[in-house]
C-alpha cells in the first residue's frame, strides 16, 4: 500500500518535472530567436504559459519524461547539459511592473507564444495540476513585477 502512495507522488513529481523542463526548452527557444540571445524573466514566463496552454506531443511526453527521470533517478550524470543558462536581467528591470516581452520571430514556437498570452488570463486549465501551473505562473508575474 505505502509503496504505491510512493510509486503515484514519484510518477506525479516526474509529471512535473516533464512539464517544467519542457517549459525550459521552449523559454530556450524563445530567447534563442530574440534580437539580443538572452535569457530573461520574459522568456521563462512566455515559457511556461506556451506549455501550460499547449498540449505536448507523444513524442514531446515521451522526451520530458526521460529526462524528468534522469533528474529524479540518476542525480548528476545529466544534469549539467542544460543548465548552464543563467538568468541574466538586469535588477532595474523588476523595479518597475511592466508587460512581459516577446520576441518578434514569426516562427510556430515563437507567434504561438503570442497567441498563448494573449489568452492567458482566460484561460481555464483542464485539471488540478494546470491549476497549479497557472498559479505559480502568476506568482513568477507578481515576483518580478510583470503583466500577463
Ligand atoms: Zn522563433
Amino acid at each position: 500500500m505505502e509503496e504505491k502512495i510512493i510509486q503515484s507522488q514519484n510518477l506525479m513529481l516526474q509529471v512535473i518535472l516533464a512539464n517544467t523542463s519542457s517549459a525550459m526548452k521552449i523559454s530556450k527557444t524563445l530567447s534563442e530567436h530574440s534580437d539580443d540571445k538572452i535569457m530573461r524573466a520574459d522568456n521563462i514566463i512566455c515559457g511556461l504559459v506556451y506549455r501550460l496552454m499547449t498540449p505536448m506531443t507523444d513524442e514531446e511526453i515521451e522526451e520530458s519524461m526521460h529526462s524528468a527521470e534522469d533528474i529524479l533517478f540518476n542525480d548528476s550524470s545529466s544534469e549539467d547539459e542544460d543548465n548552464n543558462d543563467e538568468l541574466v536581467d538586469d535588477i532595474k528591470d523588476f523595479e518597475i511592473s511592466r508587460k512581459v516581452k516577446t520576441n518578434n520571430c514569426n516562427c510556430n514556437i515563437c507567434s504561438h507564444t503570442r497567441v498563448c498570452l494573449l489568452n492567458f488570463n482566460d484561460y481555464i486549465p483542464k485539471d488540478e495540476l494546470g491549476d497549479k501551473f497557472k498559479k505559480s505562473i502568476i506568482e513568477t508575474c507578481h515576483k518580478y513585477n510583470k503583466i500577463i
